[in-house]
């Protein structure tokens, strides 16, 4: 799928490939240990992008965006793009975060070196797959620690060990200059023998903090004096004990992107305010024959918003641990592990990510109904139909063993996709019991109602019949009754077939009917447990109250018992299916309670049938 028409990043690349920008950066010498990274990157006139996780969390929707945007744009442009795992904070990372984002940005369409994590489903998708390249930041703290004394002997940086009260009183404000640090007059080589007593581990943590030597009283607050390294004893998930000081993200991440010789750093619009400081370090780092020029240039864009969803992953934590959400991947999360889970299919998430447009300037919210109908889209030239009952009412035939003969059954088929006539036909039979749907059935009927209803005397004393409908892909019946119990709860529905009218036979026609139903045979359909699932969010735009609970809504999840036509016995987990008339449903991924099948509803359909 190509980049939406209206991504101004394509203008910006377009212009950068035509004017050769990149064409001229080389790697003369050696760029330090950051050597080995350049391997196998000798082709400059190709772009490079990057996708960059912190893995301290699950992937959400929003990531989704991010992950489509910059590995489309590479490929749309003959270029590469990196999945780098942005872990210079040790606190926060795990493994398993690691893992989980490796495993969905492979399920997206984009391969890492783990082919296991492809879903079954996936590799069936139109799209070619892409190859993610795959990096740690960590595996650059040697060359940020070179970088950072670097800039300290050039007079660039500086040892501030003021407490981080009086840092921040120090800073100003908007409209307010800050104040420069007593430290800020050191010599380089008094900075210098500080930096290496807090990478040597002289110093405890917190009591000192390597800030760049820029301007107190830049308008930019982010240009006054940053942090770039700060001491803390954690052990890291890739480094073990190896450092007690740690880069800062403004620091770390425009020099993991020149190490990668990334050409466009997409990032979304909260980081303009760290352009300035991105394009200084690289200027700086330029200079100081650190790396090789020009550097990797910063975009923003909008961040993705949808309506009736939150991605923050603070209250997103807040909803599995409080057991609001069955875990992480509960399918009314907004993870994209929650989204696989529902049914949500990578083809779908990336033409929602196309529709929902990249731009500059932010504030927008993309409807939550744009993401169910690039789910329609998709799915229905593919997905497979069914029947299914959800609510089920026994309907009997009373004239079956008459007209068909006792025991009968009748084969019936049907399109497995009526867009598709290549994908075959389905099987299942008619025979004296069926399970139908509990409201195609009134027992008196509202006005306008064209399915199944009793012979009856309406208002205006006439004597009405009962109603014929037909059974899709069988018979036409005429309904002649029912039963209830002591409630009046309706236990069965009566009814007679009309034999001539078989779908697909020459008499389907000769009775008219306006009202068609589904069903499935009580002697073949298989049993499953239905979960249907609503928004999570009450609240349109969801994250204003202060407690993210307030704003959930209570019947997200029904779960109905009903009935499946035979084929799906053994549908596979995360396989996505066309209910007819129902809406689309995933084979759920991790099998129910009691053994039976489980099907997650992903959304419902555009159209019914009628009345
Ligand atoms: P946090 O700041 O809570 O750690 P994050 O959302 O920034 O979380 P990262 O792992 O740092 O998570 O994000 C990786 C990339 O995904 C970043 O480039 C970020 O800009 C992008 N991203 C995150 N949320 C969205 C969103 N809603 N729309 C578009 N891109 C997003
Ligand atoms: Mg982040
Ligand atoms: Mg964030």
């Amino acid at each position: 799928a190509p980049a939406a028409p209206s991504n101004f990043l394509r203008h910006i690349i377009e212009n950068d490939l035509a004017q050769g920008t990149y064409a001229s950066r080389r790697w003369g010498g050696s760029p330090g240990d950051g050597a080995h990274h350049q391997a196998g990157m000798a082709d400059p006139a190709r772009i490079r992008t990057r996708f960059p996780p912190e893995p301290n969390g699950y992937l959400h929707i929003g990531h989704a965006k991010s992950i489509w945007l910059n590995f489309e744009l590479a490929r749309e442009y003959g270029g590469v793009c990196h999945l780098r795992f942005d872990d210079t904070n040790p606190e926060k990372e795990e493994q398993e975060y690691v893992d989980s984002i490796r495993e969905m940005v492979a399920w997206l369409g984009y391969d890492t070196e783990l082919p296991d994590a492809r879903a079954p489903e996936s590799s069936a998708c139109a799209t070619p797959r892409m190859q993610a390249h795959e990096y740690f930041a960590s595996n650059y703290f040697d060359f940020m620690y070179r970088a950072a004394e670097y800039l300290v002997t050039a007079g660039h940086a500086y040892v501030d060990e003021q407490t981080p009260e009086q840092m921040r009183a120090m800073r100003g404000d908007f409209g307010r200059p800050g104040t420069d640090s007593p430290f800020r007059g050191r010599t380089p080589e008094e900075n210098l023998l500080r930096l290496r007593q807090m990478k040597n581990g002289e110093l405890a943590d917190g009591a000192a903090v390597l800030r760049a030597k820029i301007d107190m009283a830049s308008p930019n607050i982010n240009m006054r004096d940053p942090t770039l390294y700060r001491i803390r004893r954690a052990t890291h998930h890739n480094t073990g004990d190896a450092w007690c000081i740690y880069p800062m993200y403004t620091f770390a991440h425009p020099i993991e992107d020149a190490l990668e010789q990334i050409t466009h750093s997409i990032c979304t619009l909260e980081f303009e305010d760290q352009r300035p400081f991105y394009d200084w370090l690289m200027a700086r780092l330029c200079e100081g024959g650190l790396l090789v020029a020009p550097p990797p240039r910063q975009h923003e864009f909008a961040r993705l918003n949808v309506t009736h969803v939150i991605t923050s992953k603070r209250k997103l934590r807040q909803l599995v641990e409080e057991g609001h959400v069955d875990g992480w991947d509960d399918p009314r999360m907004p993870t994209l592990a929650g989204l696989r889970r529902r049914g949500y299919t990578p083809e779908a998430l990336k033409l929602f990510c196309e529709r929902s447009g990249t731009t500059k300037t932010g504030g927008g919210w993309t409807e939550y109904a744009a993401l169910e109908a690039a789910l329609r889209d998709t799915l229905d030239p593919v997905a497979p139909r069914a029947l299914a009952v959800l609510d089920p009412l026994a309907l009997e035939i009373t004239n079956w063993d008459s007209a068909m003969g006792a025991g009968h059954l009748e084969p019936c088929h049907a399109p497995v996709n009526p867009h598709d006539e290549a994908a075959g036909q389905r099987h299942f039979t008619f025979g004296k019991t069926l399970w139908i749907e509990r409201e195609d059935f009134q027992a008196v009927p509202e006005k306008g109602y064209r399915r199944l209803f009793p012979p009856h005397v309406n208002a205006s004393k006439q004597d009405i019949a009962g109603n014929k409908v037909r059974l899709k892909y069988g018979y036409v019946v005429q309904c002649t009754g029912f039963e209830q119990d002591a409630n009046g709860q309706v236990t069965k529905v009566l009814a007679e077939v009309l034999p001539d009218t078989k779908s697909g036979t020459p008499g389907a026609d000769s009775v008219k009917v306006k009202g068609v139903i589904g069903w499935v045979g009580a002697h073949d359909a298989v049993p499953a447990e239905f979960r249907l699932y609503e928004r999570l969010f009450a609240t349109e735009q969801p994250g204003a109250a202060e407690n993210v609970t307030e704003e959930l809504n209570p019947g997200s999840l029904q779960i109905a018992s009903g009935f499946i036509e035979p084929g799906l016995q053994g549908a596979v987990p995360g396989a996505s299916y066309q209910f007819e008339r129902l809406g689309y449903f995933a084979a759920d991924r991790k099998p129910g309670a009691d053994g039976r099948v489980v099907f997650n509803r992903t959304s419902g359909l555009k159209d019914s049938w009628g009345k």
